[in-house]
């Protein structure tokens, strides 16, 4: 962990749809290196701020990466100052392979004539990301046949080879085997070893195991915040999910 690595600073953030506010004063800070888990129960506003961070959705207040302030940017520019997400449902390119999906993902943070001109090898970043992710030996692999791990995994190694610095993953274990779930717990670790990690999950083995720090949203704002003991020790957040 370096202090050189970008934080995520989030204050006072907002969005109201329709008149209902679905992100309502939310402030919390990510740390460089960390993994934030983000949880709570179905409606709390979880997606719609990872919407705000990532430019989908209008919201006030402010959201910083590093220097940065990312409100008010559209979602081309965020992307281009190191933030990137993945969504419940993978979009990668099923008609090409693994490589191309990469390739692809890299050339479109530089541009197409550093693609038209990399045609012959493979460049050192994707192989890197290959290694990461672990598809390596699957390189050659249209994408549309990889297991739905694998899918997840392209995912992300389509964000590293962009060089984004801050995370967001959209239930990253969703389906997943528990096999697919170690592997992608192991893969969290390295990615956040020079990154900053925020992960939507609703499995909560998965969180006891990989979280470093939990944010738990409820009805648009932050129920409670610190490390998983914490979270699970504090009598507000044993209220919303247990009812009592
Ligand atoms: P979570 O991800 O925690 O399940 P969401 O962020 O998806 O919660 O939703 C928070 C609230 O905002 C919910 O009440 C949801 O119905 C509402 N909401 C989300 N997106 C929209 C939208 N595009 N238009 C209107 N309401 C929305």
């Amino acid at each position: 962990m370096s202090d050189e690595l970008a934080g995520l600073r989030i204050r006072d953030l907002r969005v109201v749809f329709d008149g209902f506010p679905a992100v309502d004063g939310v402030s919390l800070d990510v740390r460089p290196g960390d993994i934030r888990f983000l949880i709570g129960p179905n409606g709390a506003g979880k997606t719609t701020l990872v919407d705000a961070v990532t430019g989908l959705v209008k919201a006030t207040g402010s959201v910083c990466f590093g220097e940065q302030e990312l409100l008010g940017r559209p979602v081309h520019r965020i992307a281009r100052l190191g933030v990137g997400r993945t969504f419940q449902t993978a979009t990668v390119f099923e008609e090409l392979t693994v490589l191309q999906n990469l390739d692809i993902a890299a050339g479109a943070g530089r541009g197409a004539l550093t693609l038209l001109r990399r045609r012959r090898g493979v460049p050192e970043s994707v192989a890197r990301a290959l290694e990461t992710i672990g598809l390596t030996g699957q390189r050659d692999r249209l994408a549309g046949t990889l297991a739905h791990g694998q899918k997840q995994w392209l995912e992300i190694g389509m964000l590293l080879v962009q060089d984004v610095q801050l995370l967001l993953l959209d239930e990253p274990v969703a389906g997943m085997s528990q096999d697919e779930r170690d592997a992608t717990g192991e893969l969290l670790g390295v990615v956040a070893r020079d990154r900053t990690v925020v992960v939507i999950e609703h499995d909560m083995d998965f969180l006891r195991r990989y979280a470093r720090t939990v944010t738990v949203m409820h009805v648009g704002k932050v129920l409670s915040e610190g490390t998983v003991a914490e979270v699970q020790a504090d009598p507000k957040v044993q209220e919303v999910y247990l009812g009592h």
